[in-house]
């Protein structure tokens, strides 16, 4: 079993990166397996500096120990042009100059909250064309539906050329997308189980797909239920209360934050303030809900 938290450094630890941060580390502590770090820095423009360090300085404060070496994405450039670099030769990729308002305009966003479907339309142009500006790379998905099993959530089912279209596998400002990127990634790194938040359902589909592309099995998904406010809304990011750092200077113990963030999994029968080790007595994920976590109201109101 090797399990990954695969943090994005754009700012401090949030609850919900806390909350898979736990649940990934429980699995691979349970069956003494594996815990690795994955920083996920590459879209630069919205990278905070510094908060990798304070991600990885909360994570140990927690007292959630991985398993080295810290992968760094932005050091990976060579794994990703390289696998581009596959897909390209095979055809399965074109260069797409469209701008987002061009696509807006084309597009048909199929549910509301959905992202909106790439129309294709630069799928059949010319590759020697002259670009209107720099252009991203799209991967051409197949007219089918791609099942993947969830061990926590329903099987998820999506068609891909109507739900998202031939997706950006490298974009025009020349950085390597999320979902390329991450399924490289889970497989370079030998992930078996990937745990985390219910928010990337919708990307699953896309990077099994890129995956089995690839010529690779998949890693096994946990996807866990959504994190939110006390009142059931989204976190408001600024809120003390919504960061273990916030927690922790407001002079919250860690026992009482994992004990809140154990419950919630399922892992405890109640929310009293716990160590690791009488979490790790406990059984992994096998009680996790499926509706979202309210944040204790207490922490919300600091
Ligand atoms: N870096 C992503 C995030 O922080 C998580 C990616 C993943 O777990 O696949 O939302």
């Amino acid at each position: 079993m090797r399990t990954r938290f695969a943090p994005s450094p754009t700012g401090d630890l949030h609850l919900g990166g806390a909350f898979v941060a736990l649940a990934s580390w429980h699995m691979a502590r349970r069956a003494a397996g594996t815990f690795v770090i994955r920083m996920e820095d590459l879209d630069t423009p919205r990278v905070v500096r510094g908060s990798a360090d304070r991600i990885l300085e909360d994570l140990a404060w927690l007292g959630l120990s991985f398993d080295g070496p810290l992968v760094v994405q932005s050091e990976r450039s060579s794994l990703y042009e390289e696998a581009l670099g596959t897909l390209q030769m095979r055809g399965l990729t074109y260069v797409c100059d469209c701008s987002r308002s061009e696509i807006a305009r084309e597009a048909s966003a199929p549910h509301e909250g959905e992202e909106s479907v790439y129309p294709g339309t630069c799928s059949a142009k010319p590759t020697d064309r002259e670009l209107k500006r720099a252009g991203a790379v799209r991967l051409r998905v197949p007219n089918e539906v791609v099942r993947v099993n969830d061990a926590l959530m329903d099987p998820i089912a999506q068609h891909l050329a109507a739900s998202v279209g031939d997706f950006v596998l490298k974009r025009g400002d020349g950085i390597f997308a999320y979902q390329l990127a991450v399924t490289l990634d889970d497989l370079a790194m030998e992930v078996t189980d990937v745990i985390r938040g219910a928010d990337l359902l919708a990307s699953t589909p896309r990077q099994v797909h890129l995956a089995t592309l690839l010529g690779a099995k998949p890693p096994r998904y946990w996807h866990l239920p959504l994190v939110v406010d006390a009142n059931g809304e989204r976190i408001a990011k600024r809120a003390p209360g919504a960061h273990v750092r916030g927690l922790r200077e407001a002079g919250v113990s860690r026992e009482e934050i994992l004990g809140e963030l154990a419950h919630a999994l399922g892992i405890t029968d109640t929310s009293g303030p716990s160590g690791l080790d009488a979490l790790l007595r406990r059984p992994s994920l096998t009680r996790v809900p499926r509706s979202p976590w309210k944040i204790p109201a207490r922490w919300q109101q600091l």
